[in-house]
């Protein structure tokens, strides 16, 4: 049996184990299988180290393990290391584990259109945000402003990646949220509350072309579902999931992995379970 898992802490809620068995069983990979490794951070490193042995060929990293993964990989792609955090290891026989971050590319792909020249602002400034500023930069955008609720956190994150900070929300071509805001579908039951998270308004919002976000669930995020009644291009985080989910079984496998198969089974997975 060759294995592959998720790393995190919590890990129950991760949809990546549906997605990547569904793949695994449409290219015909029975001796393949991806699980759960739930993993308290105290235990991170001694664990990690011990995957290749235990027959893991590869694992997705995910909150709170992605900068940890990058700091015990012995090999690092220079835009991992430039982004700061890891969301795929690859172990190899001899035992060395190598970094990458599918993230960053994950976003870009889920665009399907390539943000050049274009101005982007990115909503919060934790670990996704990095790899969004860091993508969309790499890809060619114009300008990239970054808005957090707490704001040093925006202006450390822009000043290390060569972004903006911004104390509000601005007028942009592409937004893309990377806060946790509409993922706690209680909490941001009305469409007004949780766009009050974000400094926006149904209106401001109507004022994107485009609008991605990153958080993933089985009904449009208010932020998408004002984004689309007011006529505006959405990306939803099941579509970033699925990307970058990709291009991490690509590196582990080699295979061309089947993304509608893959959207499909992350869809049909429970919503928080
Ligand atoms: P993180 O490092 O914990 O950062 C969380 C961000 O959300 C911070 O900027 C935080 O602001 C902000 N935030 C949290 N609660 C808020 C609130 N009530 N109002 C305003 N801002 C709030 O998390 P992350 O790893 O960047 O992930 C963020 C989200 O993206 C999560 O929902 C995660 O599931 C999702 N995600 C999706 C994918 C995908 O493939 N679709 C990939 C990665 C992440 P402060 O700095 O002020 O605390």
């Amino acid at each position: 049996m060759r294995r592959l898992g998720v790393l995190g802490w919590p890990v129950s809620h991760s949809r990546s184990p549906a997605m990547h068995n569904a793949a695994l069983a449409q290219l015909g990979m029975s001796d393949w299988h991806y699980q759960r490794l739930p993993v308290p951070p105290a235990l991170f490193e001694e664990t990690t180290r011990g995957l290749g042995r235990a027959g893991f060929v590869g694992a997705n990293v995910t909150i709170p393990h992605k900068h940890a993964a990058l700091e015990l990989a012995d090999e690092a792609s220079q835009a991992t290391r430039a982004i700061g955090a890891a969301n795929t290891l690859t172990f190899a026989e001899d035992g060395a584990i190598q970094a990458e971050n599918t993230d960053a590319p994950g976003l870009i792909a889920a665009l399907g259109f390539p943000p050049r020249g274009m101005r982007a602002l990115v909503l919060g400034a934790g670990g996704s945000a990095r790899a969004v500023v860091w993508a969309l930069l790499d890809a060619g955008a114009a300008e990239v402003a970054v808005w957090n609720r707490t704001p040093e956190r925006a202006r450390q994150l822009a000043e290390e990646l060569g972004a903006r900070a911004v104390a509000a929300p601005e007028p942009a071509d592409l937004l893309v949220n990377c806060t946790s805001v509409g993922l706690d579908v209680e909490r941001s039951a009305t469409e007004d509350c949780a766009l009050n998270h974000l400094g926006l308004t149904g209106d401001q919002v109507g004022t994107y072309s485009y609008v991605a976000d990153l958080v993933y669930r089985s009904t449009p995020t208010p932020l998408l579902a004002a984004a689309q009644a007011r006529g505006a291009q959405t990306i939803d985080g099941l579509q970033v999931l699925v990307a970058q989910g990709a291009l991490s079984l690509r590196l582990w496998t080699g295979r061309e992995p089947p993304l509608e198969v893959m959207r499909r089974a992350a869809l049909a997975a429970p919503e928080l379970g």
